[in-house]
């Protein structure tokens, strides 16, 4: 049986079932449509200035490498800001290797600036050494809270004033299931996709948000291009593995629920209110709520 016609151009054949929309698709449609989903959730939350310097976190993986590819075309068709790729090298033997690679190949095709930071350089230490130690908590919280300042610090190294990370649409519900569960409600800020403005931080915008991660992983293999789909050998995020199968079944048979639980995670955002004025730790000097930031914290110092 042929495929529908694609609701969009009405010519050609469908490859993709929109069921949340009940579009159907065919590839130059469905990857002019997500462009203008990205454009369309820049504007609503205000992510960019005109002539912002935007860093993009880019792993090496098909959420950062199909973001870069759509901002670059972005700012390019609009004059609007100019783009670079920062990388994290964290430091994992075999696996940050081949991504560094993917993301130098990519960086090149598109004319696009790309800087590397290594965990080394920064904190002398690297994700191989931490994982060997003996540890109170999980490696990724370990590596969440380094890269988080390792990426604010590549942005700021490239004289960036806007961080846009690839979090996709499943990310985001993710999160904020995974905050109701902890009972953590101040994490809800972590979701916000416009990101406020804090001193010392490279303001973090996230253009993927409202881009399902099945959609972001068609934009890649409908375009083309190489990406790293090995799985990180310290992966063990076990809670949101959880909260990713659910999602996935809920959504399968309630379109939708993905929109649903990320519009309704906006709206708990909590404001920081005038008392919780950031100051700096006193180790390291970074800004920070407390006396002492997150990463001394962890690396013991
Ligand atoms: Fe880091 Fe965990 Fe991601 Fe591996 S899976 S890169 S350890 S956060
Ligand atoms: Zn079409």
């Amino acid at each position: 049986m042929e495929p529908p016609i694609c609701t969009k151009c009405r010519a050609k054949p469908s490859v993709y079932h929109r069921a949340y929309s009940g579009e159907r698709l065919c590839p130059d449609c469905f990857r002019e449509s997500l462009k203008e989903r990205v454009k369309r959730t820049i504007n609503r939350f205000h992510m960019f200035e005109h002539g912002s310097r935007i860093a993009v976190g880019v792993s090496g993986g098909k959420d950062s490498l199909g973001l870069l590819r759509l901002l670059a075309e972005i700012e390019e068709e609009t004059h609007g800001s100019d783009v670079v790729a920062v990388t994290i090298d964290e430091g994992i033997k075999g696996y940050r290797d081949e991504a560094l690679r993917l993301v130098g190949e990519a960086c090149s095709g598109l004319g696009v600036e790309s800087v590397v930071l290594g965990f080394g350089d920064l904190f002398g230490t690297t994700m191989d050494d931490i994982a060997s130690r003996e540890r109170e908590l999980s490696t990724c919280s370990y590596c969440g809270v380094l890269r988080r300042r390792a990426l604010n610090e590549a942005a700021k190294s490239v004289g960036a004033d806007r961080l846009a990370t690839a979090h996709t649409l499943d990310d985001m519900a993710q999160s904020v299931l995974l905050n109701i569960l902890r009972g953590d409600a101040g994490g809800m800020a972590t979701i916000d996709p416009g990101g406020g403005s804090l001193e010392g931080f490279v303001r973090r915008v996230k253009p993927y948000c409202e881009v399902p991660e099945r959609e972001s992983a068609l934009y890649a293999y409908l375009s083309g291009f190489e990406f790293q789909s090995l799985p990180c050998p310290y992966a063990e995020e076990a809670m949101r593995n959880d909260m990713r199968g659910f999602l996935n079944r809920m959504e399968a048979k309630r379109p939708g629920t993905m929109f649903v639980t990320f519009n309704t995670g906006l709206k708990m955002i909590p404001t920081l209110s005038k008392g919780e004025a950031m100051g700096h730790c006193r180790l390291c000097g970074e800004p920070t709520p407390g006396d002492t930031c997150r990463v001394c914290q962890l690396l013991g110092r």
